[in-house]
């Protein structure tokens, strides 16, 4: 048998936060092909309703359920309720996210902090939960979406960039914590991403943002879609 077979994703359970569409929905998609039974949450039931559809529209079945990432007590009743009815979640992306760019001294205390809430404790919620029942297992591999926002700053972002920097110790952290126990926590930072979320960039900006990226274009959700493929599967089981 091939190694190339580790890529199988097959007999997994895989929940993608905020999936109905973006990266996240390009990651589900790629988990399904490999194999994979696909969850995803989003906040608003027509959202749900929006990302199922698109999934059919591939011939996947997925399962769609309502829940706001920044409620615990939401996230927590979802992972009860995905267990009951889809089984035990092998594979987490915390994938949902948001941003609210302004520059620092007009941004208010509430548009930091709702940032920080999604994309940040939120992620803590569902990587929490879900860990505590991969521990029983044993295995188990969770993946945060960071940005090189997080990494390197980007004006008008300190809301996001703190966010996505704090991923980034929680990510490394965790992996410390779990990784002992057979989960493995990593993280992927991309750059600009043609999805909704950078869809308020003008060309200019777009064209000037893929002058400094190497391979001198914005990334497509599906570039993202690859690595975390490899980091959900037993391809990456050192990393
Ligand atoms: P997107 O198109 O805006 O999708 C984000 C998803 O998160 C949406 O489905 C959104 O649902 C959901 N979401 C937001 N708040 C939520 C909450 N409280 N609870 C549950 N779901 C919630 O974004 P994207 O570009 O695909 O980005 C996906 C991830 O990659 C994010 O974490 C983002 O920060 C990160 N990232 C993106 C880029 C980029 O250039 N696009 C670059 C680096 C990192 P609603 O429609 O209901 O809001």
């Amino acid at each position: 048998m091939s190694f190339l077979n580790n890529f199988s994703l097959e007999g997994k359970i895989a929940l993608v936060t905020g999936a109905s569409y973006g990266i996240g929905f390009a990651i589900a998609s790629a988990y399904a092909e490999a194999g994979a039974t696909i969850v995803f949450n989003d906040i608003k039931q027509e959202l749900v309703d929006k990302g199922l559809a698109a999934y059919a529209e591939k011939g996947i079945k997925a399962h769609g359920y309502v829940c706001d990432v920044t409620n615990e007590e939401q996230v927590n009743e979802l992972v009860k309720k995905v267990e009951e009815e889809v089984g035990v979640i092998d594979i987490l992306v915390n994938n949902a996210g948001i941003t609210n760019d302004k520059l620092m001294i007009k941004m208010k205390p509430e548009e930091f902090t709702k940032v920080i809430d999604v994309n940040l404790n939120g992620a803590f919620y569902m990587t929490k939960a879900i860990s505590a029942l991969m521990i029983k297992q044993r295995s188990g591999s969770i993946i945060s979406m960071s940005s090189v926002s997080g990494l390197k700053g980007n004006p008008a972002q300190v809301n996001y960039s703190a966010s996505k920097a704090g991923l980034v110790g929680m990510t490394l952290s965790a992996a410390k914590e779990l990784g002992r126990r057979g989960i493995r926590v990593n993280g992927i930072a991309p750059g600009f991403v043609e999805t909704d979320m950078t869809a308020v960039l003008t060309d200019e900006q777009k064209s000037h943002a893929a002058e400094n990226i190497s391979m001198q274009r914005l990334g497509q959700p599906q570039d993202i879609a690859n690595t975390a493929l490899y980091l959900a599967s037993d391809l990456s089981t050192y990393v």
